[in-house]
C-alpha cells in the first residue's frame, strides 16, 4: 500500500510530495505518484512527535493534582495507580492514553509502566500493540521482565539502593535494551553512583535531572547517556529548574516527555512551549530546538534514531500533518520550525501516520472515539482517587 502526501511543506525540504510505500519514507520530490493521495495543500509535514516519558495508566486521571508535589505524588499516589486496576481497567486506561497521543501528533511513547502485575503486564503489552501507537513499553518489574517488553524501567538509584539498580540495568543489557529511570527530581548525586559503580552507558536513559550536579551532565554527556526533561511537570510540581539547558551546554540532546497528566495535558505542543518558556527566563533558546527535542532527539533518546524522528527517505512513516501555519511558508525555515514550539496546538493536528497507517484523518481519530474512552475510565478515575485520599 503506497500513500502519497501531495503539495505539503515538508519540514527540512520545503513544498513537495512524499512517498510513502510499505510504511517507509519512500521519496520526497515533485510529482510522486501513489495509490492513495492526500491532499497536504497548505498543510506543513513535520516528524510525529516522541515522548519519552509518560505513564500511561494514570491517563484517567487528568487533572488530578493541579496543586501537588512530586513528594505528595511519590507517597500517594503512585502505589494506588497499579494496584487498584483490574485488568480490564489497565486496557482502558492505556486505550484512552493512545488515543490521547495520537489525536495531538505523539506517534511514539516510552511508556514508563505504573503497572507491574504479570497479569496487568501482559493486558498492557497486548492492548498497547492494537492501539496503532508506536509504544516503548518500559517494564517496571524487571526481576519478572516479559519477553515482549522493551525497555526496562528502575525507579534508578534516588529511590534504590546501587546494586538493585545495577540489577535492573544487568536484566536489561542482558536482552539488549535500554534502562529508563528518574533522576534528579529531588536530589543530585544519582548519576555520580551509577558513573563510580562503572554502569553508565549509551543504553541508559535518564528522566528530569533538575537537582544533578554539573560534572553529572558532563558523566552522562561522556557516556552518550540520555536525558528527558519534563518540563510542564517539574515546574508544576517543584523539581526546580530544568536540567534542559543545562545538558544542551554539555553537549547533550535533551528529549522531552509528558510524564504524568496531574497538572498538564497530553501534548508535546505545552511540553515544548513550558521548556522555551523556562529557559528563555534566564537566557536566550531557538524556539527550533524545541522541536528537535520533541523529535529527533526524542527518537535518539531511547535508541530508535535510525528509524523515526525526521522526515528521511528510508526511515518509518511516522508523519503530522499540521494545519495553521501556511502563511510562514515563504519565511525562514528557522522561524516555521520554531513556530511548530510556540503557535500551534492539538487542534492544528490534522493527520497523523504511523508506520505508514492513517491513525488520524482530517482532525478525526480513525480507529478510537476519544468521548467513549473517556465515559469508559470515568469509574477507574473516581475509584482511584478515592483510594489515594
Ligand atoms: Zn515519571
Amino acid at each position: 500500500m503506497s500513500v502519497v502526501f501531495k503539495g505539503g511543506y515538508v519540514l527540512g525540504h520545503g513544498i513537495a510530495d512524499l512517498l510513502i510505500e510499505n510504511g517507509i519514507i519512500q521519496a520526497i520530490g515533485d510529482d510522486l505518484p501513489g495509490k492513495r493521495a492526500i491532499n497536504a495543500s497548505g498543510k506543513l509535514l513535520v516528524p510525529g512527535f516522541v515522548d519519552t516519558h509518560r505513564h500511561m495508566a494514570q491517563a484517567p486521571l487528568r487533572g488530578f493534582g493541579p496543586d501537588m508535589t512530586l513528594g505528595y505524588y511519590m507517597q500517594q499516589v503512585v502505589q494506588h495507580v497499579g494496584a487498584s486496576m483490574s485488568v480490564l481497567d489497565v486496557r482502558n486506561s492505556l486505550k484512552l492514553a493512545a488515543a490521547e497521543a495520537m489525536n495531538a501528533g505523539v506517534t511514539t511513547v516510552l511508556d514508563w509502566s505504573s503497572v507491574s502485575d504479570p497479569e496487568q503486564v501482559d493486558a498492557a503489552i497486548e492492548v498497547l500493540h492494537q492501539t496503532g501507537l508506536r509504544v516503548v513499553f518500559g517494564h517496571s518489574n524487571p526481576d519478572d521482565m516479559h519477553p515482549q517488553a522493551d525497555a526496562v524501567a528502575s525507579l534508578g538509584p534516588d529511590y534504590l539502593p546501587v546494586d538493585d539498580v545495577a540489577r535492573h540495568i544487568g536484566l536489561a543489557r542482558d536482552r539488549g535494551l535500554i534502562t529508563s529511570m528518574h533522576v534528579g527530581g529531588q536530589q543530585g548525586g544519582g548519576v555520580r553512583k551509577l558513573h563510580d559503580a562503572g554502569l553508565l552507558g549509551p543504553d541508559l536513559h535518564f528522566v528530569h535531572g533538575n537537582r544533578l550536579e554539573d560534572d553529572e551532565f558532563k558523566m552522562l554527556v561522556d557516556y552518550g547517556s540520555t536525558l528527558t526533561v519534563t518540563p510542564v511537570t517539574e515546574l508544576m510540581m517543584g523539581h526546580g529548574d530544568l536540567a534542559y539547558r543545562r545538558f544542551a551546554e554539555a553537549g547533550g540532546e535533551p528529549a522531552l516527555g509528558v510524564d504524568v497528566e496531574s497538572g498538564n495535558l497530553p501534548d508535546m505542543f505545552s511540553e515544548m512551549r513550558a521548556g522555551l518558556m523556562a529557559e528563555r527566563a534566564t537566557g536566550p533558546l531557538a524556539a527550533r530546538d524545541l522541536l528537535q527535542a520533541a523529535t529527533i532527539n526524542g527518537a535518539k533518546a531511547i535508541g530508535l534514531g535510525d528509524a523515526i524522528g525526521s522526515l528521511e527517505v528510508g526511515k518509518q512513516a511516522d508523519i503530522v500533518l499540521l494545519s495553521g501555519l501556511e502563511h510562514l511558508f515563504g519565511e525562514d525555515p528557522e522561524v516555521l520550525e520554531g513556530a511548530v514550539a510556540t503557535s500551534v496546538g492539538t487542534e492544528d493536528v490534522h493527520t497523523v501516520l504511523i508506520d505508514g497507517t492513517v491513525v488520524k484523518l482530517d482532525g478525526v481519530l480513525v480507529d478510537h472515539d476519544l468521548r467513549e474512552l473517556r465515559e469508559l475510565t470515568l469509574r477507574i478515575a473516581r475509584r482511584t482517587l478515592a483510594a489515594a485520599g
